[in-house]
């Protein structure tokens, strides 16, 4: 079987899907056992009609219905067609709690929070992904140390709204993310913490406050503004301003100088002007982000956005080539401005060219050192001595 797990956030991803399932007709005419199917946002936002468009497709499962494949796969083999985009009751984690217990890489993923609440007017994540729902703490937690018995030294906590999790605490209640971020960094052997994806809006205090005086916290957020003009911001329904963005920026700033920020944009959103866009140039150059995502405008059926009138495509383009223009810019000199400072890697695998380890830094940047490859999976300190286009390069401190 061959499952593809596909992405339905911008129209171009969702398209790569139809023609990767095109290239696999000779592979089902050369081995007709063979079954396909497709998982993921396009999955739970086309259903059945995949099928229609794409007959050898023979399995199609949303992301809430993950524990139910082996089901699905089953009535796959006996020929039939296996359907399930529902949003069932019962909780996948927990049908998916009984991992085999392999070694896992130094780096790890937790999914902590699923789903939207926020329904920007450009965004299909509400109604693919559905309402906003997090996970108990103690499960995370439990979770966690698996993970670091496992091998583990760094978690990232995900979410599609990550920073509005608010989950059930042990002792009833609930824990919102600052306090389930200082519970996780008591687990002894997690020796890293970070979190995406976040909203402005739910940047509360305490998780503010983490960022300065949780150490396991690393210096690194991301935090998607999407256009830095007022009015498009209004028309996008993201209920907060570029000032107030930016005074986020500043209190955030205050307790963590060095905080790299990442960001998320769309250029071409149905009603910018050159106005807004020089708005969206104003507010990266306040900012200065170390890091960031960039997007045209793609238009995305069933969201409020998708009836407006379209900016001229070449004109968007042309904005976007001129916003990643300058985000190239200031990342490479936040690269830079880390040549010669001392920080720490945590070493994920062996490097390119031989003696050579490659891992992350505090702020996320990819570092490659010469190590032995008993320094895998260990946080080690560096002094970074050079930067190149998208890495650093670091020589390792005595401990
Ligand atoms: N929940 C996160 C991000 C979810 S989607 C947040 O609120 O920031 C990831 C990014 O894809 C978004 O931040 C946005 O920049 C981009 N995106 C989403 N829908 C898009 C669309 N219709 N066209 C272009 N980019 C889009
Ligand atoms: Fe999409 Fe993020 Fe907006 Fe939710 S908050 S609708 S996921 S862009």
């Amino acid at each position: 079987m061959i499952l593809l797990n596909t992405c339905h956030i911008r129209e171009k991803a969702a398209e790569k899907v139809y023609s990767e399932l095109g290239r696999m007709k000779g592979l089902k005419v050369a081995k007709p056992d063979l079954k396909i199917g497709v998982a993921g946002c396009v999955a739970q936002a086309e259903g059945g009609e995949i099928m229609r468009r794409q007959p050898l497709v023979d399995l199609v499962v949303g992301p809430q219905s993950y524990h139910r494949l082996p089901e699905l796969e089953a009535k796959a083999r006996e020929g039939g067609k296996a359907l399930d985009t529902d949003f069932p009751e019962e909780d996948k984690f927990d049908h998916l709690a009984a991992r085999p217990k392999a070694k896992r890489a130094p780096s790890a993923f937790l999914t902590v929070q699923e789903g939207c609440d926020k329904f920007c007017a450009f965004c299909v994540v509400p109604y693919t992904r559905g309402a906003e729902v997090s996970r108990p703490a103690d499960r995370v937690l439990r979770e966690a140390r698996d993970l670091v018995d496992r091998g583990v030294r760094e978690i990232t906590l995900l979410g599609q709204n990550v920073n509005a999790y608010h989950g059930q605490a042990p002792e009833g209640g609930e824990w919102g993310l600052a306090r389930l971020i200082r519970e996780l960094a008591t687990v002894e052997g997690l020796e890293r913490l970070r979190f995406t994806t976040s909203h402005p809006n739910d940047m509360e205090d305490d998780l503010i406050a983490a960022h300065g005086d949780c150490a396991k916290l690393m210096p690194y957020l991301h935090l998607p503004v999407q256009s830095g003009s007022d009015r498009i911001l209004k028309a996008m329904n993201r209920k907060h301003t570029a000032e107030s963005y930016i005074a986020l920026i500043d209190r955030l700033r205050a307790v963590r100088p060095d905080l790299l920020l990442s960001g998320d944009f769309i250029v071409g959103f149905p009603g910018e002007t050159d106005e807004d866009f020089e708005a969206t140039l104003d507010l990266v150059r306040r900012v200065g982000y170390g890091q960031a995502y960039s997007f045209k405008y793609s238009s995305r059926p069933g969201t409020p956005a998708a009836d407006r009138a379209q900016v001229d495509p070449d004109v968007a383009t042309e904005r976007l080539a001129r916003l990643q223009a300058l985000l190239t810019e200031q990342q490479r000199s936040a690269q830079q401005a880390m040549v010669g400072r001392e920080t720490s890697v945590l070493f994920e695998k062996l490097g390119r060219k031989p003696g050579q380890l490659v891992g992350k830094s505090e702020h996320l940047h990819a570092v490659h050192a010469d190590a032995e490859p008993e320094m895998i999976g260990k946080v080690v300190p560096v002094r970074i001595v050079e930067s190149a286009a998208n890495s650093l390069r670091a020589v390792v401190l005595q401990a």
